[in-house]
């Protein structure tokens, strides 16, 4: 058995450079996080050779006896971390856990109501290209244009008008809390279910520094690998034994063969790492640095560059930048902010007026750097060069901003990254 670099060096030679770009820049990427070597060594085992088609002590093949005890330990942590009754952990990612909560409640035809896209829903609630735009009559709902967060009497008054089956509350760009309480009330005034996909705030959720959904929604669904800072996948959630039932049919045999144990080993770990005291920390510096980097970006300096930030804040782990008023646009401020070494992705922010490719917006979140052991000090700087970077783009000319002044910012990346080691050791 020969070593990857061995065998297949163009592949190796990738994944070698892949190392470095993370520990060379800042990952900023709301929904990415650096997760932990015990993860990956439970991902990268002998688990992935192992078909375990059913579930733990009801399965289709045998030599089942070691993955049960894994996906079993997963299942019991997972329900314990977010005081769940019944806990399905073998979605393959974030959307497969959507479609198998669609596929299990309600039928091709009905209708769900969703977050806009444009407005920082995701595309499994609803985009008409995805399966959920596709098999369902959707009905969007959208934020107030001057407050920017859900408008809730536009959610009652479509669900009384349009009568939903499903419910779903949730998003992939929204710098704040949504109401889930009242989201509930709602689904049972028109006898909707409710959905929460807390894939970007499970973290927070888990360390008790963001309301939970599940006491709340008849199903809640989430990724692994964001602020929870898992392996890449998915997972359902319920109190209710019925719908748990469903929920297991729709995501084996409905809609997946073999789960992928060596992933749910690695979400195993990841929720015991949850559920300790470290990562309460981490999440707590997650919040601190969205928090600065938005009191940032809503200064003087900045806002006389056209800049400003979606709600006027963030409650959670990112913050959206409003580019509208700028003549910087999101691809722009995307590039440049690439060339100094700091990866964020452009965002549509709402009502935004440039094509989707293009985009007013910058998604920026904390948790990677968060992990990466970023506290007060270290987030006040990379908000700094954020800030002065973007202020550079906004008031150069066509030409862009003077090569010496991003290449003084990309020394403080570089500085910044060379002080926060990534796997260390
Ligand atoms: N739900 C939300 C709210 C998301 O933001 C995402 C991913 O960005 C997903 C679901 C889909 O997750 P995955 O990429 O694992 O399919």
């Amino acid at each position: 058995d020969q070593d990857i670099a061995e065998l297949d060096p163009e592949v190796a030679a990738s994944i070698d450079a892949e190392q470095r770009r993370q520990q060379d820049g800042l990952e900023m990427i709301a929904s990415e996080n650096h997760t932990a070597v015990a993860v990956m060594q439970a991902q990268g085992s002998v688990l992935t050779n192992k078909y375990a088609e059913g579930y733990p002590g009801r399965r289709y093949y045998g030599g089942c006896e070691h993955v049960d005890v894994i996906e079993q330990l997963a299942i019991d942590r997972l329900k314990a971390l977010f005081g769940a009754g019944y806990a399905n952990v073998q979605p393959h990612s974030g959307a497969q856990a959507n479609a198998a909560v669609m596929h299990a409640l309600i039928k091709p035809g009905d209708t769900i109501l969703g977050l806009n896209l444009a407005h920082g829903g995701h595309l499994t609630h609803g985009m008409k290209l995805n399966f959920s735009g596709k098999l369902y009559q959707v009905v969007p709902y959208s934020v107030d244009e001057a407050s920017c967060t859900v408008d809730m009497d536009e959610v009652a008054r479509l669900a009384r008008e349009h009568r939903p089956q499903l419910i779903i509350a949730g998003w992939s760009a929204y710098p704040r809390q949504l109401d889930f309480a009242r989201f509930r009330a709602i689904a049972d005034e028109v006898g909707a279910y409710l959905m929460v996909d807390m894939a970007h705030f499970a973290g927070l959720v888990a360390a008790g520094l963001h309301p939970s959904p599940v006491p709340h929604a008849h199903v809640v669904t989430s990724t692994t690998h964001k602020t929870l800072g898992g392996p890449r996948g998915g997972i359902i959630l319920t109190n209710e034994a019925d719908i748990a039932k469903k929920l297991n049919s729709a995501v084996f045999p409905g809609q997946q063969g073999g789960p992928l144990e060596h992933v749910i080993a690695g979400k195993a770990v990841a929720f015991k790492i949850a559920a300790g005291e470290e990562f309460r920390a981490r999440q707590e510096r997650t919040l601190e640095g969205a928090r600065i980097l938005a009191l940032r970006l809503l200064s003087p300096d900045v806002m006389a560059a056209g800049i400003s930030v979606v709600s006027g804040g963030t409650d959670v782990h990112l913050v959206l930048v409003d580019l509208r008023e700028s003549v910087l646009d999101g691809r722009q401020a995307e590039d440049l902010l690439a060339q100094v070494e700091i990866t964020v992705n452009r965002n549509a922010v709402p009502f935004d007026p440039r094509p989707p490719m293009v985009t007013s917006g910058l998604r920026i979140g904390t948790p990677a750097l968060a992990t990466r052991g970023f506290g007060t000090e270290a987030f006040t700087e990379v908000a700094d060069i954020i800030a002065e970077t973007l202020i550079a783009g906004a008031t150069s000319g066509d030409d862009g901003p003077d090569p010496a002044v991003l290449a003084g910012l990309k020394g403080r990346v570089q500085a910044l990254a060379a002080a926060h080691p990534l796997y260390p050791g």
